[in-house]
């Protein structure tokens, strides 16, 4: 029978302490880049070794946030898991803590709707080391004027396609020069869309249409969204200009901070796993060309590994 063989999917926004991550594979997702909770230990590659259905893993481990800013008092933040910094030295101490647990970027919280933001002195010291480590920032931005900030100070991706308001067009094909968007449309309402869906979904296509770099991710762990591929993610991601081949791409390409595999992360404290293999995309059938049966067909996605796909073939 004629099957497709892919890169593995990357689902890159995922907080694993908030969901069973061992369904992951099954649901099609091969990669994650987990954006705040995944603790300093085990690293990813003795969790990998302790169970065989964990994806690849790549994490910005804390959230920098401002003393009492989001998610600091979020009663489903993992203990442990975020560094309020109040100065640009903490700043600066925070990303090496992050270096040194093993990180491929760093998570900075800039939401000006729940609590405190960090300041612009914070903002620009964490970029700056963030930089000379070679870890990308990633940041959720709420709130007017939050993205923003971010672009100015120097900030890789959105961890969020900006939804608090509508962007110029100006400023999103300025985005669209440097900047990575994960998509997460589906937070909005998961399949109910609200407000925020609509102005995310615009901004998205805007930034598509200048060429931006979008990445599929879910922010799987906040709200009911399903373990694996998420249907209305794609969907959402087709309704906001991005063809089959370009959500494929959305899918397929390395993440903000090089590929969640091991061996390319610019972390050397990422120990590279022994005996994990990578996984890879497995999907029965050719790749059809109209969009409801491709969406239909993308969904029964697996992960699998090499040796898995020789007993499928
Ligand atoms: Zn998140």
């Amino acid at each position: 029978m004629t099957s497709t063989v892919l890169p593995g999917f990357l689902d890159a926004h995922v907080h694993l302490a908030l969901i069973d991550p061992s369904l992951l594979v099954r649901g099609g997702i091969a990669r994650v880049l987990d954006l705040g909770g995944w603790p300093a230990s085990p690293a990813p590659s003795a969790a990998q070794e302790a169970d065989a259905q964990l994806p690849d893993i790549a994490f910005a481990h804390q959230f920098l946030t401002a003393p009492g800013g989001y998610p600091a008092r979020q009663d489903w933040t993992p203990p442990g898991s975020v560094a309020e910094i109040a100065n640009a030295s903490d700043a600066a101490a925070a990303v090496d803590a992050q270096w040194a647990a093993g990180a491929s970027v760093v998570k900075i919280a800039l939401n000006a709707e729940t609590g405190p933001v960090p300041g612009d002195d914070v903002l620009a010291a964490t970029v700056a080391r963030a930089h000379e480590l070679g870890l990308p920032v990633v940041a959720h931005a709420e709130g007017r004027g939050q993205a923003e900030r971010a672009f100015a100070a120097g900030v890789d991706a959105f961890a969020h396609t900006p939804f608090s308001e509508w962007l110029p067009d100006g400023m999103i094909a300025a985005m669209a020069l440097s900047m990575t968007w994960i998509s997460t449309l589906d937070i909005h309402g998961w399949g109910d869309p609200t407000e925020e869906f609509a102005v995310a979904s615009d901004n998205l296509r805007r930034f598509h249409q200048a060429g931006g770099r979008v990445l599929y991710g879910t922010d799987l762990g906040n709200g009911p969204l399903p373990v694996g591929l998420n249907r209305r993610e794609i969907e959402a991601l087709l309704a906001a200009g991005l063809s089959p081949e370009n959500v494929l791409s959305a899918l397929t390409g390395p993440g903000p901070g090089g590929s969640p595999a091991p061996e390319s992360s610019p972390n050397p404290n990422r120990p590279v796993a022994s005996t994990h293999p990578a996984r890879i995309t497995f999907i029965p059938g050719a790749r059809p060309s109209d969009p409801p049966a491709f969406v239909d067909w993308l969904c029964t996605a697996r992960a699998v590994s090499r040796l898995e796909l020789e007993d499928l073939q």
